[in-house]
């Protein structure tokens, strides 16, 4: 029977117990049941009728129906193999048209071989992996242009966070490469089922320009994760293994123009990129 519009509570419950889907902490499964904050989400991140869009978790399909509304097809990425079979039965059943949806039923933490290049992201992101999976598909899917994805609060505000700020480490750092990332908003426990334990957000990401080549960007990422390893730690000790030793890594720091008694908490991108060039300028020399 088709039932057109969006999936409701009541509907999710009955596929769920149908296909013997019993929501797991494991895979971050907590599913959206309010079709207003589906269809929220997908004009947040202003999805276009010429947009391919990628999913990761639709999960029962929530998110991927207020998708399949608006975009011209949609790319979805499950790794339970229950919801993955059962999604194209559901967009069928409220009357979409499933030649527009593809699911790849894989772990989206490795590398997947897309059908096409997605041009927007989004997706209630698995709590467990929201960070390696976003930072993952920034770094390998450069199709993608924007997104907005829902994670956890905690979560949201370190991937949004300024230098400076108690939130800001080697998320927001590493996510600064590739994109201008900013809070959109928070939403309630009460329209997920089952009802998390833990509030979340949405973030929009707007891809821009990176400030480097790849090779580059791996050097400063090592010295993203080393500044912030330790974080009370200042930058001459927290960088003395990757330069060879504290007053080779003071060295590097001050021929960066930075002052090496400085924390990689008040590092903006562009410092620890300056930083990246100093010291392969050592390395070379
Ligand atoms: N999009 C759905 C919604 O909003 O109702 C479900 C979101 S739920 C938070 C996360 C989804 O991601 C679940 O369907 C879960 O099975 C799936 N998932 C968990 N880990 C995954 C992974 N590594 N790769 C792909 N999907 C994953």
């Amino acid at each position: 029977m088709t039932t057109p519009g969006l999936l409701g509570a009541v509907e999710i419950r009955e596929i769920a117990a149908r296909i013997g889907v019993n929501p797991t902490k494991k895979l971050g499964q907590n599913f959206v049941v309010d079709a207003n904050t589906c269809r929220r989400i997908v004009k947040s991140a202003d999805v276009q009728p010429t947009d391919i869009a990628l999913e990761i978790g639709p999960g029962l399909g929530s998110l991927t129906l207020a998708l399949l509304e608006s975009a011209r097809e949609v790319i979805a990425i499950e790794i339970d193999t229950r919801l993955a079979e059962e999604l194209p039965i559901t967009a069928a059943n409220h009357g979409f048209d499933i030649s527009k949806l593809t699911i790849i039923n894989q772990d989206a933490m490795h590398e997947i071989e897309l059908p096409q290049p997605p041009t927007v992201l989004v997706a209630n992101l698995p709590y467990n992996v929201s960070v390696p999976v976003l930072l993952g598909l920034l770094e390998k899917v450069p199709s993608l242009r924007s997104g907005v994805v829902m994670v956890q609060s905690e979560v949201a505000e370190r991937l949004a966070a300024k230098p400076g700020t108690k939130n800001y480490g080697s998320p927001s750092a590493k996510a600064a490469w590739w994109a201008d990332v900013e809070l959109a908003g928070s939403v309630a426990r009460s329209i997920f089922w089952p009802i998390p334990n833990v509030d979340s957000s949405l973030v929009r990401f707007t891809r821009h320009q990176p400030p480097a080549d790849e090779a580059t960007r791996q050097l400063t990422f090592s010295i993203i994760d080393a500044s912030f390893a330790q974080r009370r730690k200042m930058l001459r000790g927290a960088l003395s293994e990757i330069c060879g030793g504290n007053s080779e890594a003071s060295d590097v720091v001050t021929s960066a123009g930075i002052d090496p008694t400085a924390r990689g908490e008040e590092l903006l991108l562009s410092d620890f990129l300056a930083i990246a060039h100093a010291l392969r300028n050592r390395l070379t020399a």
